[in-house]
C-alpha cells in the first residue's frame, strides 16, 4: 500500500510503502478509486487551526499522531472483509462517510456522530484518502453512489455534505425569503447548488470575486454582490435574509451575515479560514439571533444527498483529475488559489 504521509507538521507529504493492513471485526479494507483534495487537508498537514488574537489549536492537541494519511473524501470498491462485518461483499463500491465517531457515547447512539466529542475522523484521527487502500471502521460507512463517476462523487463526502448539511440546519423557508451564501469557493457553490433540493428561498451571493460571482449565477444564485455592494444588498432582501451561511469563516464575513438577516434569523458559520469576532451582545437578544456552527454532516445527511446527487436533479461540481502521486502539487496549487473545482487524486 502507498501513501502520501504528513510526517511532520509543515513540511510536504511523505510518500510511505506499508503492507496491505487485513480488516479486522466489523472493518473492510477499501481499494481506492478517488480522493478529493480539501482546504482542510491543508490546515492538517500545517498541524493548527487559527483561532484569532494569536490562538491556535493544533492538531496534536486533538489527539493526530504522526505519521498519519490525509484525505476525507474517498470513493472505492470492497477488497477485503472483517469477520464480523455484516451486509457487504467484495467488490461492493461506495463514498466512504469520514465523520466517523466514537460509536459508544450518547451523541454517537443518537447518530450525530459529528457531535462526538472523541472523533476518529478518517484523514485526520485515522488514515485517509491520500492512499491506494483504507480500512474502514465498519461497512455502515459506505454509501453506494450507483453507476456515477466515482471521481465526481467523492467530493460530495467533504465538500458537499458540508453544505448540504448547513442549508438543513436553516429552518423551513418560503420562496419570498432569502439565504445569503457569503464566499463562492466550492463548498459555497455547492451551498448554491444544492440549495433548491433543500429550499424554497432565493439565493443571494456576497463575494469578492468578478468571476466567482459569475459561477454562483450560472449554479442558480438569484443574485450575486460584492460585499461594498451593501446599499443593493439591502434594497433586494428588505428587511433582511432569512439566514446566511459564511463559507469563509473570517471576523468580517461572519459580521456581515450578522447584519443582514432579519428578526429571528440564523447565520450558520461553516469556513475555518480564523479569527475571532467582536460583537454588539444586545442586538443578540433585541433581535432573536441564532448564531451557530456547522461542521461537515452526518452519515443520513450523506445519504439523503448521494439519492439528490444520483437523481441527477442537481448539478454535480467539476472535478479535475490527477495522479495520487501530485499529492503536494495539488496542495500547494490549492494554497495557492490557483483550483478551479475540485481536484480528485487518483491512485494508479
Ligand atoms: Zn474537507
Ligand atoms: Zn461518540
Amino acid at each position: 500500500m502507498k501513501s502520501y504521509q504528513v510526517v511532520d507538521f509543515g513540511k510536504p507529504l511523505e510518500l510511505r510503502e506499508y503492507d496491505n493492513p487485513k480488516p479486522q471485526g466489523k472493518e473492510i479494507l477499501v481499494k481506492i478509486s478517488a480522493c478529493g483534495v480539501c482546504h482542510s487537508d491543508l490546515h492538517l498537514a500545517d498541524g493548527y487551526f487559527d483561532l484569532g488574537e494569536g490562538k491556535r489549536i493544533t492538531l496534536a492537541d486533538r489527539g493526530t499522531k504522526l505519521p498519519f494519511t490525509p484525505g476525507h473524501e474517498i470513493t472505492g470498491s470492497v477488497v477485503a472483509i472483517g469477520d464480523d462485518a455484516e451486509g457487504v461483499e467484495i467488490g461492493d463500491t461506495g463514498i466512504v462517510f469520514p465523520w466517523i465517531g466514537c460509536g459508544k457515547c450518547e451523541q454517537c447512539q443518537k447518530d450525530n456522530e459529528t457531535l462526538c466529542e472523541a472523533p476518529k475522523y478518517l484523514g485526520a484521527r485515522l488514515n485517509g484518502g491520500y492512499s491506494d487502500h483504507i480500512i474502514v471502521p465498519d461497512s455502515k460507512y459506505l454509501v453506494s453512489y450507483g453507476d456515477m463517476d466515482p471521481a465526481m462523487a467523492a467530493p460530495y463526502a467533504c465538500s458537499g455534505l458540508t453544505a448540504f448539511s448547513a442549508l438543513k440546519k436553516i429552518p423551513e423557508t418560503s420562496s419570498d425569503d432569502w439565504i445569503i451564501v457569503i464566499g463562492a469557493g466550492g463548498v459555497g457553490i455547492n451551498g448554491v447548488l444544492l440549495s433548491s433540493a433543500v429550499h424554497k428561498a432565493k439565493v443571494l451571493v456576497i463575494d469578492k470575486d468578478k468571476e466567482k460571482r459569475e459561477k454562483a449565477l450560472e449554479a442558480g444564485a438569484a443574485e450575486a454582490f460584492s460585499p461594498e455592494d451593501s446599499e443593493n444588498i439591502r434594497n433586494i432582501i428588505g428587511i433582511g435574509a432569512a439566514a446566511a451561511i459564511d463559507f469563509v469563516g473570517m471576523p468580517e464575513t461572519t459580521d456581515l451575515g450578522l447584519s443582514l438577516v432579519k428578526k429571528g434569523g440564523m447565520v450558520v458559520v461553516v469556513g475555518l479560514y480564523g479569527g475571532s469576532l467582536k460583537m454588539s451582545l444586545p442586538l443578540i437578544p433585541m433581535r432573536s439571533t441564532i448564531l451557530r456552527g456547522s461542521y461537515v454532516g452526518e452519515l443520513r445527511e450523506l445519504k439523503e444527498l448521494v439519492d439528490i446527487i444520483k437523481s441527477g436533479k442537481v448539478e454535480l461540481i467539476p472535478v479535475k483529475k490527477q495522479d495520487l502521486e501530485t499529492a503536494n502539487q495539488a496542495m500547494s496549487d490549492l494554497r495557492a488559489g490557483k483550483v478551479n473545482g475540485r481536484i480528485v487524486l487518483i491512485p494508479k
